[in-house]
């Protein structure tokens, strides 16, 4: 039987699980993917790491993300804005100004890419404590210790993690039944960002600079609505640029044949025709990935949603927690609110297993 089995290796049950291993818990991590990260998601080429997913920390407002990428020996970089920015109206029309858009304070990009944090914890921990392709679908509680079935896998523990977004915890089956009203809540929590798409566009120069542009965009026609230099420092026969989504879930989708053919034609005429002519055109859609996304993620959301700490009433309450991004006690949905959401589960599981009441709003009362 394990002390802590902590599901989802995302970044907020990495470092959740490496501090409680550290702690000298018997450990196990389960992860749905093939792959650790979650929503970090990295392109590798032979230059190095583009992010498909978080991409930016702000260290001076951030100070877990910049402790990590210090203990892990990350280098940061500023997001390059240097040059003219081009901005794009709703009917198309582009308008070129001189100067770009600083950013206050200076997004930072990490070299290696926001995925090298996860595998930072993921390093401190022993082998074989991570179990990769293994969907969690089933929690049965028990007096003594909480059963997860995850296909054929059967694993037991004092306590569970549930390292995930409260959307996805809602659809993993409870034993017994989780009240409606707590599902309801759970379902209530959107995702951050999980609606949305980013396009990696690489290509052997940096074109946009020739003319004296920074590569930062905006646009309100779409498809992409905001863009960004996204070359890695010092790489020298590559550069790329960067792209979030306009078009919501549901017209990307319904355009997906031509989505591709879209973006470039929409990078040609911000950047330049050469700009149209990436060496490679990625996109990522996080709103069809269903380890990130459910359909109710697809709608636009109006703003940041004010994500407070989350905690499943009685009889699961203290048994199992809620430790992804979204019940982060600040900075929720932020990889911040990770590392956040991950040291307010490491303080609670510290205490010691089974039965204690676990801090946060419990959702269903
Ligand atoms: C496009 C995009 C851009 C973003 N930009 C930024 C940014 O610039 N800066 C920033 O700070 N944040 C950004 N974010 C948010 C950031 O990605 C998240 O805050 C962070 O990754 C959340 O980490 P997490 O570990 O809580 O969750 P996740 O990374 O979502 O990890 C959850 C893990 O649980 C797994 N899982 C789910 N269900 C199960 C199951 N039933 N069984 C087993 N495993 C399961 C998933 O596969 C996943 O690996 C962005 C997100 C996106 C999508």
């Amino acid at each position: 039987m394990h002390d802590l089995i902590v599901v989802g290796a995302g970044l907020a049950g990495l470092a959740l699980a490496a501090r409680a291993q550290q702690e000298g818990q018997e450990v196990a991590v389960i992860e749905a993917r093939s792959r650790i990260g979650g929503r970090s998601l990295a392109h590798r080429t032979e230059s190095g790491c583009y992010d498909l997913g978080p991409a930016w920390i702000w260290p001076s407002m951030q100070p877990r993300v910049a402790r990590a990428a210090a203990a892990f020996g990350l280098r940061l970089h500023r997001q390059a804005d240097d040059g003219g920015f081009v901005f794009q109206d709703t009917d198309g029309a582009v308008q070129r100004l001189p100067h770009g858009f600083a950013q206050e304070p200076p997004s930072m990009r990490i070299e290696g890419g926001t995925t090298a944090l996860a595998e930072g914890f993921a390093a401190r921990l022993a082998p074989g404590t991570i179990r990769l392709g293994t969907r969690v679908e089933h929690l049965v509680l028990a007096a003594d210790a909480v059963s997860v079935a995850a296909g054929e896998t059967r694993l037991r523990a004092r306590r569970v993690a549930l390292a995930l977004p409260p959307r996805l915890a809602a659809a993993i089956g409870f034993e017994p039944a989780l009240p409606a009203s707590a599902l309801r809540q759970l379902e209530a929590v959107p995702t951050w960002m999980a609606g949305h798409a980013k396009a990696l566009a690489i290509y052997d120069t940096p074109v946009w600079r020739a003319s004296g542009l920074s590569g930062g965009a905006f646009s309100r026609c779409g498809p992409l609505g905001e863009i960004h230099d996204a070359s890695l420092p010092g790489a020298a026969s590559e550069a790329a640029l960067f792209g979030f989504f306009a078009w919501p879930a549901a017209m990307r989708a319904a355009r997906r044949a031509t989505l591709e053919d879209a973006v470039r034609a929409q990078l040609a005429a911000l950047f330049g025709p050469a700009a149209g002519s990436p060496r490679a055109l990625l996109i990522q859609d996080w709103s069809a990935d269903d380890l990130t996304a459910t359909p109710a993620d697809a709608p636009p959301l109006a703003g940041h949603p004010p994500y407070a700490p989350l905690a499943l009433p009685a009889p699961w309450h203290g048994r199992v927690l809620l430790s992804g991004s979204e019940s982060a006690p600040e900075f929720g949905g932020y990889l911040e609110g990770a590392l956040a959401a991950a040291e307010a589960a490491a303080a609670m599981n510290a205490q010691h297993g089974g039965g204690l009441p676990a801090a946060g709003a419990a959702v269903g009362r």
